[in-house]
């Protein structure tokens, strides 16, 4: 075989695997839309085989054999059919090491830890799931055992969100924030009561939320021929194709902004989807290099643009409109104080940005000891409420609002949470960049006009895919290394100033040489 028939043999190919995907892809989104709740038991089946069939498709001999017969040839290959080569031969290798049998197994139990998650939480009744965590814990353990790893047994899993990442250096970033913005949070706690926002304390039509959503997505360039947004208890992004990228989202009508911004994260990853190369659809190309990345992009648009004081000079009038005689004496500043106060809270989805990395810190520490076998499942709960006490100092009531909130560990997906972290990190260090280009981007935001910074990120972002890593792409468009700096200035320019406090914070030099 031709290199050229060789090529084009293995996107065919490809284009199965991901095809494959996408229906696993579009259950999925069914399950948490519009599926009956009856329909559960034999989705969780559904979705098992097609796991099993894509990954025996996938992990099959002929593709490795096309992989080999390219990567003797890379030399001559044009940059992205190498590309192509490497990151889908990174994938292979991957899966290859774990076998179909055990692959069916772990989607099996994640069905079933899943469905005794939601009863656990519901009831607050740890035991229910102990015994799910308990095997996904020892699944988890042995995945990470099959894939093989360097340092910690954390690292294996890590990889699977941020390839590259090490728990090691992790651990030295995440102390730095957790000193950092503990040191925030305590000059936040010491400033006088702020303004009277019990005008938030309203009834907010869902309708009309729904709407004002819509307007904004519209505005930001989401493309909605390609997308389209419904409901589900927890929003997410799901793309079967760079041309249906669909989202979802929640509204609470005592709520006014929760799912307005919600929406904003939930179009930020969507745009990502939708802004890959239509050269790369169906292939390994088409997707972010790493789940850090990927939250780059939604918190970029969700916090930095969407808590921004010229986000809501531009969208109060259209809220006045939505919600007549209950904003008209708000102001836009009053607006930007509500959607970033700062409260340690016990859920992390509705943490604000000063706290959301401590809730991280911990589901980190506690996923790094389970997987090394120096923490019990069973002792989960009283070592999640002594560090919510300790980074927190909140008082967990009860595991529902506790080590139950979270849907990741149902799914035995160890290893995720550090990747929000990371997707704050980024995208500060990106948005700096985004400054640097569209020095009235401020300006442009308050009129509205939200095109330039997307197509910003099309350019420098997106249309990327997998053809450089998390690392290179920021170094890249930063000038330095990821690195915690960004965000750090980032916070401390935004809440010494709102809560007026003189920035940069004063820190007292470190009582040993590290
Ligand atoms: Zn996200």
């Amino acid at each position: 075989m031709n290199v050229n028939s060789a090529l084009r043999a293995l996107r065919e190919y490809l284009g199965q695997v991901e095809d494959l995907h996408a229906a696993t892809s579009l259950l999925g989104w069914d399950q948490q839309t519009y599926m009956p709740p009856k329909g559960a038991e034999a989705r969780g089946l559904q979705l098992a085989t097609l796991s099993g069939l894509s990954h025996r498709i996938f992990t099959a001999r002929k593709l490795g054999a096309l992989l080999a017969r390219l990567h003797d040839v890379r030399e001559q290959l044009d940059p992205d059919d190498a590309k192509l080569i490497d990151e889908t031969l990174y994938d292979y290798e991957r899966a290859k090491r774990l076998p179909e049998s055990f692959v069916k197994e772990f989607a099996e139990e994640q069905s079933k830890a899943f469905h005794a998650w939601i009863k656990a939480r519901q009831q607050s009744d740890f035991g229910l799931f102990l015994p799910h965590l308990e095997k996904l814990v020892g699944l988890s353990r042995w995945r990470a055992d099959l894939l093989g790893f360097e340092g910690l047994r954390y690292n294996a899993l890590l990889e699977d969100y941020e390839r590259g990442a090490r728990a090691e250096d992790l651990r030295g970033v995440l102390a730095t924030l957790a000193a950092r913005q503990s040191e925030i949070v305590k000059c936040i706690a010491q400033t006088p009561v702020r303004a009277d926002l019990g005008w938030l304390n309203q009834q907010w039509d869902e309708a009309a939320q729904w709407a004002v959503s819509i307007q904004i997505l519209h505005d930001m360039g989401y493309d909605l021929e390609a997308g389209r947004q419904d409901r589900s208890a927890h929003p997410f992004t799901t793309s079967f194709h760079l041309n249906d990228v669909r989202i979802t989202t929640r509204t609470h009508s005592d709520q006014l902004f929760s799912g307005l911004l919600s929406s904003l994260h939930e179009g930020g990853h969507a745009l990502y989807e939708q802004g890959f190369l239509a050269k790369d659809a169906r292939t390994t190309l088409a997707h972010g290099p790493s789940l850090g990345i990927h939250e780059s992009q939604s918190r970029l648009w969700e916090n930095i643009v969407g808590r921004s004081l010229p986000f809501w000079r531009h969208y109060l009038p259209l809220l006045r409109e939505r919600f007549p005689g209950q904003l008209e004496t708000v102001a836009a500043e009053e607006v930007y104080e509500a959607v970033n106060q700062v409260k340690p809270s016990l859920i992390r989805v509705e943490a604000d940005e000063c706290t959301y990395n401590l809730h991280v810190i911990i589901r980190f520490e506690i996923e790094v000891e389970l997987l090394e076998g120096n923490l019990v499942a069973g002792d989960v709960p009283s070592v999640w409420n002594e560090k919510m006490k300790s980074y927190l100092g909140v008082d967990v009531p009860d595991d529902a609002r506790g080590c139950l909130q979270d849907v990741h560990w149902s799914h035995g997906a160890f290893g995720y949470f550090p990747t929000y972290t990371l997707g704050n990190l980024y995208a500060s260090q990106i948005f700096e960049a985004v400054l640097k280009d569209l020095p009235d981007l401020w300006q442009q935001v308050e009129n509205g006009s939200f095109l330039p910074l997307r197509d910003w990120l099309r350019e420098h972002v997106h249309r990327h895919g997998r053809r450089k890593t998390a690392a290179d792409l920021v170094r890249e468009i930063s000038g330095t290394p990821p690195g915690a700096g960004p965000y750090l200035r980032y916070l401390e320019a935004k809440y010494s100033s709102l809560y007026g406090f003189p920035a940069p914070i004063k820190r007292k030099a470190p009582a040993s040489p590290r």
